[in-house]
């Protein structure tokens, strides 16, 4: 019986701690032997608190490591992806520059980089710190995201976290499709149909998973006061976003090139943003927002300094999306308070 993990019998570590005391003496008869030994209360106090804080923190930590493999599976995904040949999970990685296979103990995330101190081990040609930046991205997402949304909460039994789970899972999943996007558009300037068009089919899929990302504010409720009510507003939403978000962008790219005679807006970008709608629903217009001012600034800066005013809209994006996604309605506080100072 002691075997088992503390967490598999059910323990609820934030529980008031005499109840926590109480329920560890009551619950099996081979735990009930301790009812001889009187524990003393700020023992078992103290033993609470260093369980759950252990806890909070290994599961933390063992989220960054599963971040920084899967930042490691991205940076393929983004090398390989629009290189349409090449198939995302076979071969092996071999050096870009030499050609030689990368065997695995040259792959773990982080620390090879490190251990190789950014250099191939064959020819010994840089590699782009770009490579370990990603995983250390990703890693602090996986974590950073767990710890947002509620830590330890995450650890306690699957069926009543379902729901932050599953939150968490719909978080990451977006991270981790916007930061391949904005990778491959920064490189090449395109945004692959199988992350845009994708999105914009799975979206609403995802808003129904996780409507949290919608904050609550949606501008349809059709749905009623159902069990499902919220979700299925959500998903409906997300296809009044993808809609409204695509068409309105297109419609701004048309009567742009129009006016200037060239393309401002690609149909990449145009297909991005359906598919961020498909999930955010209205707060897109907010992601845009956030997109175009920080895009902004970028442009502006890199002209001054590079006089490169060719800069992919992509990433931003990518970075409004996830701001929004993250803290929509802060921002749109943000931003309308900014406007009623004016
Ligand atoms: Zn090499």
């Amino acid at each position: 019986m002691l075997a088992c993990s503390l967490n598999a019998l059910g323990i609820d570590f934030r529980r008031p701690v005499p109840e926590f005391h109480s329920w560890l003496l009551s619950k099996t008869g081979a735990i009930r032997c301790f009812q001889a030994v009187e524990i003393p209360g700020d023992f078992c106090e103290a033993f609470g608190v260093a369980v759950e804080q252990t806890g909070e923190f290994l599961i933390l930590v063992f989220l960054g490591i599963v971040g920084a493999c899967v930042g490691s599976f991205l940076n393929v995904v983004a090398y390989r992806l629009p290189r349409e040949c090449m198939s995302i999970v076979r071969p092996r990685s071999r050096c870009t520059q030499c050609s030689a296979w990368i065997s695995w103990r040259d792959n773990l995330p982080l620390l090879s980089w490190l251990l190789l101190r950014g250099r191939c081990r064959n020819c010994r040609t840089r590699i782009s710190l770009r490579y370990p930046l990603v995983e250390l991205t990703t890693a602090a997402w996986f974590a950073g995201a767990a710890w947002f949304l509620g830590g330890a909460q995450l650890l306690r039994g699957i069926p009543e976290q379902g729901a932050l789970w599953l939150h968490f899972a719909v978080m990451t999943l977006i991270f981790c499709v916007l930061l391949v996007l904005a990778l491959i558009d920064w490189d090449y300037r395109i945004l692959p149909d199988q992350l845009t068009i994708g999105g914009m089919i799975v979206g609403p899929l995802l808003a129904f998973a996780a409507p949290e990302v919608q904050h609550g504010k949606m501008l349809l409720h059709v749905a009623g006061n159902g069990v499902w009510a919220v979700r299925t507003d959500a998903a409906l939403n997300g296809l009044l976003g993808m809609a409204l978000g695509a068409g309105v962008l297109w419609l701004v790219g048309w009567i742009g090139s129009r006016i200037w005679k060239r393309d401002a807006m690609g149909l990449g970008d145009v297909k991005m943003i359906g598919a961020m709608g498909a999930v955010l629903g209205l707060w897109v217009f907010l992601a845009l927002v956030v997109a175009s001012i920080s895009g902004a600034l970028v442009g502006v800066i890199r002209m001054a300094v590079r006089k490169d005013h060719q800069i992919p809209f992509g990433p931003f994006l990518a970075l409004g999306m996830l701001m929004v996604m993250i803290a929509g309605p802060q921002i749109l506080d943000l931003w309308l308070g900014l406007a009623r100072v004016e």
